[in-house]
């Protein structure tokens, strides 16, 4: 290293010092190696490309003023920049960017010096995918993540994405929905995919937690090169609950650079958040811009037959085989999300296998208890199409019909409803009862009840109406 360089560079230190906290000084002066000082141009080098931004956006001002004070007012300055590929074929090469106005790269004149200057030894630890921490729950696959209209684009799109990492135009993939809706089980999935079929790319699952805590730690311990060598060096990044990094400035800063540096080199940026990015509040309006680029697609609260089929699913995969009955009972009484659904299961699994009790309503009904906000009471199916019938006025042959007109078909899709919230028959019991309708139809009509209720403000006002009927039946 030249001297003179070293001595210019640390005359400019001293200047610095004096403008900048401490904290940032050690962060993102000290790392920095003078190269050399020819003419006026003092050439200093940094260990990333990432470095190189973040000097260029935050201490410009800083950095002029210190380069003109000692090198004079034609003082310029230049950086040469470790630049890693990723590929171990290509070992890093140092690019030098003439020191800009702000952060524009495009402002910036790359010039390789590939061959001119060694690598240096502090800027890099290489991963090894093979020992990297993941942090993924092996449990969570595609396989056992059940599809259904609730869940399908989202599903899809994270198969596509398994599949070619970073070269779909889903990058980023941003995946939204309520509480319990899927998203982690299935980003989980794509990143346990990708392991599985590509097993040199480096896959990173955090939640925002662990990523604001191991951001603030690095700067604490002025770990901040290590922090974002780390990474830049993932190939599958998967952020969970974004939402959370709302008001964080400093870490939406880091962020946005990481995001920007993976994004720019063909690596894979997968995100979940509780809102379409259009409602996140708190955010940096370019890093909200930058999380439309990719896909946004969302997952919905599961129909009554996804529901079904996550039931069975789980059940089989923990070798318990559940009556029909029970499993219809909770897909419809447990309409909170899936995460209670999950503890209930669980609650189910522990009574029948450590308890070896028999599951049946009987259990069903005791461990939903503290979950669903009605339990079934004994209606009888006769009163309940009776009652609807009356309400709509259509009569019981006309309910029991196979006539496919609207006024009819709605009160008899919202009399099935009835019978499945207040009786204990199963899907096809209820079916026969209806003029032989297989348990299919059921399901529909259900479904379709449940739809209505939430566009129709008028169906949704009988439903209540007549919920009001039932349940002063059942306390009488
Ligand atoms: P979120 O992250 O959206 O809050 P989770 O991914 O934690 O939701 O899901 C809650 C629970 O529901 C988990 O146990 C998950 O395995 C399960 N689950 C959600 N969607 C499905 C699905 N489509 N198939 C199977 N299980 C699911
Ligand atoms: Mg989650």
């Amino acid at each position: 290293m030249p001297v003179e360089a070293a001595t210019v560079w640390n005359d400019c230190l001293h200047i610095i010092k004096a403008s900048v906290d401490e904290q940032s000084f050690n962060t993102w002066f000290k790392p920095i190696t003078p190269l050399r000082n020819q003419g006026e141009v003092l050439t200093i080098q940094v260990p990333s490309q990432f470095f190189y931004e973040w000097l260029e956006e935050h201490y410009v001002p800083v950095l002029k003023k210190a380069v003109h004070q000692v090198l004079g007012t034609n003082g310029r300055l230049e950086y040469s920049v470790i630049v890693d590929s990723g590929n171990h074929n290509n070992p890093p090469v140092l690019v030098n960017y003439p020191n800009g106005n702000g952060f524009k790269k495009s402002n910036a004149q790359a010039v390789n010096t590939n061959g001119h200057d060694q690598y240096s030894p502090f800027s890099f630890k290489a991963l090894n995918p093979q020992t990297v921490n993941s942090r993924l729950n092996p449990n969570y696959s595609f396989d056992n993540f059940v599809e259904g209209d609730c869940n399908r684009l989202a599903r899809s799109a994270g198969v596509a994405v398994a599949k070619k990492p970073g070269t779909t135009s889903f990058n980023p993939l941003m995946l939204y929905g309520g509480v319990g809706v899927g998203k982690t089980h299935l980003v989980q999935a794509i990143g346990n995919e990708i392991k599985k079929n590509l097993p040199s790319k480096i896959v990173l699952y955090v939640d925002q937690n662990d990523f604001t805590s191991q951001f603030l730690n690095a700067l604490q311990n002025h770990k901040m090169q290590e922090f974002q060598n780390f990474y830049l060096q993932v190939d599958l990044l998967i952020l969970d609950d974004v939402q959370f990094l709302a008001g964080r400035e400093k870490t939406q800063e880091i962020f946005f650079h990481i995001f920007n540096q993976l994004h720019q080199s063909g690596k894979q940026i997968i995100m979940t958040s509780d809102c379409p990015p259009r409602d996140l509040k708190g955010f940096q309006e370019r890093l909200l811009s930058r999380f439309k680029w990719g896909l946004t697609a969302d997952l919905q609260e599961p129909d009554f037959e996804t529901k079904l089929a996550i039931i069975h699913n789980k059940m089989q995969s923990d070798g318990i085989e559940i009556p029909t009955e029970v499993a219809e009972y909770l897909a419809f009484s447990v309409d909170t999300n899936l995460r209670d659904m999950e503890g209930v299961l669980n609650s189910l699994l522990f009574h029948a296998t450590l308890l070896k009790k028999e599951i049946d309503l009987e259990l069903a009904k005791e461990v939903l208890k503290n979950i669903v906000k009605e339990i079934q009471a004994d209606v009888s199916v006769d009163f309940i199409q009776k009652t609807v019938g009356d309400y709509f006025k259509v009569d019981l042959e006309a309910m029991k019909s196979k006539v496919k007109k609207r006024e009819i078909v709605i009160p008899r899709q919202t009399a099935m409803y009835f019978c499945k919230r207040y009786t204990q028959l199963t899907l096809a019991l209820i079916g026969e009862n209806f003029g032989g309708r297989d348990h299919s139809t059921v399901i529909h009509a259900l479904e379709s009840v449940e739809d209505m209720m939430k566009t129709d403000a008028n169906f949704k006002n009988s439903v209540e109406e007549l919920t009001k009927k039932f349940k002063s039946r059942i306390s009488a």
